[in-house]
């Protein structure tokens, strides 16, 4: 039997026990994976082991399937109406709800969030998601489409059954939530897959599954590693839709295992290297604290980080000088994420803090100059990177082309419109962007020209439940979110009735 992981924390700003089941979650219960692996958890604040969850194998993933295949065709999808759909997830938001300060506190252990961003940001938005497509369980239908007299048509939307979910480490639960909201609320039934970095809040998750009293089957949470578990799923037979969030390259993979075994359906949210525009016309205090959100929140480790930084060279020299000071800000207030004030914590890994360091050095090798930070927070112990800002950066460098998912800003200058919306499209990705100036033309005009899924004016990575999220090019393609992800989530059945003709 799996065992339950607890520990009490007494912090300024969490007192009190935390705790999460360290199974598999399938079929309504939590198992031991069947091979009997496991994986280590780390608290990345400390360096040190929180516990070990099962490691779920192919041979989990096939249980899983076999699971939710049967709950599919027994006691979801067709079999029961949106609004009972509908009510279970209130009902799940409803126990989030009511233990939600544990939640944020199990993912700051586990992600190194700090309190602020875990409770103030993440736990609103991952209940405000599944309160939102608790509400559109009801309000999924089709059209009725005029042909002539002789014919009624119209249109289902349909669930496609068994969906897998495949999430990344940066915002554990809420990922789950933009995945499990939608998938539920249209019918389908869900094998997801958490982070093998941070599985704890989902599995805790799955306990109020089974509280909130979902058939069995319904919902399996499986935290196993990519290359196993995640392949399997990617591979399998039976499972019709892959939504995927993550690298560009494990969704390459994803792509690929969809073609060679079902052509199963897959959305993808990816990587990106947005572009964050200052014109010399911004409001220069509102542009640098909204360019420091976009780079230095949860430690850069954000898709739509806005790490490329152009600056028009009228504004070039006080930009830079107000936003190295809210950087330096950010690295007095760095630490442990259940201390008053903590507003940056550590890279959610060894292998993280390696990767974002490695490109710190390769942008220095290059010859940008560290204009702030560079190097390895003083904090003896965790993975602490100092909030960093690169200038003298030109387009070919690595640091301006590749994602290095951790709080490092490369700043670009440049003269003119034209040349800067260039310089941004210059990427494979085209996940979001972002413009400051107070020329609302020049505000349309260039988020128009900017090839990204998201735009963003005079702000910054702010998402709405409501609002699709979502990429262009490399970034992906399929959107979360909103009404889109619904669509993303059914497919369309046209129903051709004869009325009339006869033959
Ligand atoms: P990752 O691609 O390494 O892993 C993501 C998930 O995929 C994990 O659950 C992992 O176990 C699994 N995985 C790994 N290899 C796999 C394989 N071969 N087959 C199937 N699954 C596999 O990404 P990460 O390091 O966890 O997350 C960071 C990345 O996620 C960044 O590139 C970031 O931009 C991206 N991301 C994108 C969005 C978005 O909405 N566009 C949101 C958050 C994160």
């Amino acid at each position: 039997m799996p065992e339950t992981f607890k520990v009490e924390l007494d912090t300024p700003i969490y007192k009190g026990s935390v705790s999460c089941n360290t199974g598999l979650f399938i079929n309504g219960k939590f198992v031991d994976a069947v091979e009997g692996g496991t994986i280590d958890v780390i608290n990345p604040s400390t360096g040190k082991l929180l516990t070990k969850v099962a490691a779920a194998t192919s041979k989990d993933v096939d249980i899983a399937v076999e699971a939710a295949k049967k709950a599919y065709k027994t006691s979801w999808g067709l079999k029961v109406s949106g609004a009972q759909r509908g009510e279970l997830l209130m009902k799940l938001a409803t126990l989030l709800e009511a233990n939600i300060d544990e939640f944020a506190a199990l993912e700051c252990l586990n992600v190194g969030k700090p309190w602020s961003e875990s409770k103030g940001f993440d736990m609103k938005l991952t209940l405000q998601t599944l309160k939102y497509y608790a509400g559109w369980a009801d309000k999924v239908h089709g059209k009725t489409i005029e042909t002539n007299e002789q014919k009624l048509a119209y249109t289902r939307h349909e669930p496609y059954g068994v969906v897998g979910q495949i999430v990344p480490w940066n915002y554990p639960l809420t990922m789950v939530s933009w995945k499990i909201g939608p998938a539920l609320a249209t019918g389908n039934v869900v094998v997801l897959k958490p982070s093998e970095i941070t599985p704890l809040t989902a599995l805790k998750l799955a306990g109020l599954v089974q509280e909130a009293g979902f058939p069995p089957g319904v919902v399996n949470i499986i935290p196993g590693y990519g290359a196993t578990a995640g392949a399997a799923m990617s591979l399998h037979p039976d499972i019709r839709k892959i939504a995927f969030t993550g690298s560009t390259l494990t969704g390459r993979k994803i792509q690929e295992a969809s073609a060679k075994s079902n052509l199963k359906v897959v959305t993808l949210e990816l990587g990106g290297k947005s572009p964050n525009i200052i014109f010399n016309d911004a409001d220069l205090e509102q542009a640098v604290k909204w360019t420091a959100i976009g780079i230095f929140s949860n430690s850069g480790q954000v898709c739509t980080a806005g790490s490329r930084i152009f600056v028009q060279e009228g504004i070039y020299d006080a930009f830079i000088k107000a936003f190295s000071e809210a950087a330096a800000g950010v690295n007095t207030k760095t630490g442990d994420p259940f201390a008053e004030g903590t507003i940056h914590g550590p890279v959610v890994s060894q292998t993280q803090f390696d990767r974002v360091m490695g490109y710190i050095d390769a942008a220095k090798a290059e010859g940008a100059t560290t204009f702030i930070g560079g190097e390895r927070h003083s904090l003896t112990e965790g993975f602490f990177v100092k909030p960093t800002i690169f200038t003298d950066c030109t387009p070919d460098m690595k640091i301006v082309q590749e994602e290095v998912f951790g709080p490092v800003a490369a700043v670009v200058k440049f003269k003119t419109e034209d040349e800067v919306i260039e310089m941004a499209n210059d990427s494979n990705y085209g996940l979001a962007c972002a413009v400051f100036t107070e020329n609302v033309s020049r505000a349309i005009r260039v988020s128009n020209a900017l090839e990204a899924g998201m735009a963003w004016v005079n702000c910054n990575v702010t998402t709405e439940y409501n609002v699709p999220f979502g990429g262009y090019k490399q970034s992906g393609y399929g959107r979360e979110l909103g009404a889109y992800a619904i669509d993303t989530y059914t497919q369309v059945k046209a129903v051709h009735i004869n009325v009339g003709l006869r033959i």
